[in-house]
């Protein structure tokens, strides 16, 4: 459920109609809505209430800073894949006990500064990571505190470019080489074993595969365990998936049943890294059309001003989302099969095939729904095109959360 949608005929954000949004903002301006986010994010804070456990908001599905001090005053810790990640948690007033750190490529620096803001944990994901988080902590007399990453060579069932759980993906290190690899950790100096993390990749629409690798990982607690380790904590990932289109993946409460189903027992702190979920359905992309043209056989393209370069989804996942008009329509009469195209000189520039929408023309505005996670973030200025507004409507109160950015100020570049 979004807070988006049409009141008198109009697209609304929250009270605020988006038509004034973009009178005052200019196109395109991602527009996010605070209720919507603070309802998902309690929803899923609500799946687990009667568990030990974190919400560790995965910062790469957005990481605007009001969104993450909005986020961190909900409660939500933050997953961060990077020191900027981390650095930006912080100054939005995420308490640095709350933070993980994951990624395959950790740099010195970026493990020196996670060390010294004493994060709650590093998600290890290689033996050449141990070797030097362990020479970086006893450089400094510290100690951290580690999960590894465990690849359970699970495959997740979503776009190839987003399963992160499977034997050839680089992330995690190998199920088997697990126990020898705690083993190992537990000799080494300044390294402090507490966690077993696990993240099998993003926009799951079914349980089954989240269901197989929480299975694996809680056989592994028990052997470690048995080795002598001492895990207090569980990371199990993020990545349940949204509605895109019409249909409904498996409710936050489904997801918390079935993970209680088989870690309810575990004794562990249950940390979750969710990204899309918060996010994702708090955000749309509000545009302008250009023109529409016809060519072959009457083909129709919508061009409006928003491109690959402000949301690269369908261009790199081929992702769907739904393409709605600012003006309400009847689904029934008057629409034709259009594709909505940017203006980047790429063939891929698209954002929609054979939708059916009604003849629209120059100035009318059109809204890119769901892209609040991974949208924004990845945007860049490709073909000389500034980055887009962004802002959040709270009620009727609009609050600008980056300006567009001006050619000057790219050009500056
Ligand atoms: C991207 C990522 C997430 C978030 O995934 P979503 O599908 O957005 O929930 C969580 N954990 C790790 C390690 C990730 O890389």
């Amino acid at each position: 459920m979004d807070h988006f949608s049409y009141k008198n005929g109009t697209l609304h954000a929250e009270a605020v109609p988006v038509d004034a949004i973009a009178a005052e903002h200019g196109t395109p301006t991602y527009i996010y809505s605070n209720a919507t986010l603070t309802r998902h994010f309690q929803v899923f804070d609500g799946a687990f209430s009667d568990l030990d456990h974190a919400i560790c908001y995965a910062v790469k599905a957005n990481d605007n800073h009001e969104i993450l001090k909005r986020l961190g005053a909900l409660g939500a810790g933050a997953d961060c894949v990077s020191a900027g990640e981390i650095m930006r948690s912080i100054k939005a007033g995420i308490d640095p006990s709350n933070i993980v750190f994951s990624g395959v490529g950790k740099q010195p620096w970026e493990i020196e500064y996670g060390i010294k803001q004493n994060i709650m944990q590093f998600n290890v994901e290689s033996e050449p990571e141990l070797e030097l988080l362990s020479s970086i902590a006893a450089s400094l007399g510290a100690t951290a505190k580690i999960a590894f990453r465990v690849n359970p060579d699970v495959d997740a069932g979503t776009h190839d470019k987003i399963a992160t759980g499977r034997q050839g993906d680089k992330f995690g290190i190998a199920y088997d080489d697990a126990l020898r690899l705690y083993n190992k950790a537990a000799t080494l100096d300044g390294i402090e074993v507490q966690s077993v993390a696990v993240h099998i990749g993003s926009q799951l629409t079914n349980l089954e595969p989240f269901r197989q690798a929480f299975t694996k990982i809680k056989d592994l607690v028990i052997q470690l365990r048995e080795a002598g380790h001492n895990i207090t904590h569980l990371d199990l990932g993020g990545g349940l998936g949204i509605p895109y289109k019409k249909d409904i993946p498996p409710s936050p409460s489904a997801y918390g049943q079935m993970v209680k189903e088989v870690l309810g027992d575990i004794g562990c702190k249950l940390v979750f890294e969710p990204g899309r979920l918060i996010v994702g359905n708090a955000g749309i992309l509000l545009s302008k059309v250009i023109f529409l043209k016809e060519t072959y056989h009457g083909r129709k393209f919508l061009i409006i001003d928003a491109a690959m370069n402000d949301l690269i989804r369908p261009t790199l996942y081929d992702a769907y989302h739904d393409i709605v008009p600012s003006v309400e329509f009847d689904h029934t009469t008057d629409v034709f099969p259009t594709d909505i195209v940017g203006p980047v000189c790429e063939t891929g520039d698209v954002f929609g095939k054979d939708r059916e929408l009604p003849t629209m023309k120059a100035d009318d505005l059109i809204a890119i729904r769901s892209c609040g996670a991974y949208g924004s973030v990845m945007a860049c200025s490709y073909n000389t095109r500034p980055l887009p507004a962004e802002v959040l409507v709270d009620g009727d109160e609009v609050i600008v959360l980056r300006k567009r950015q001006s050619l000057d100020e790219l050009l500056a570049r």
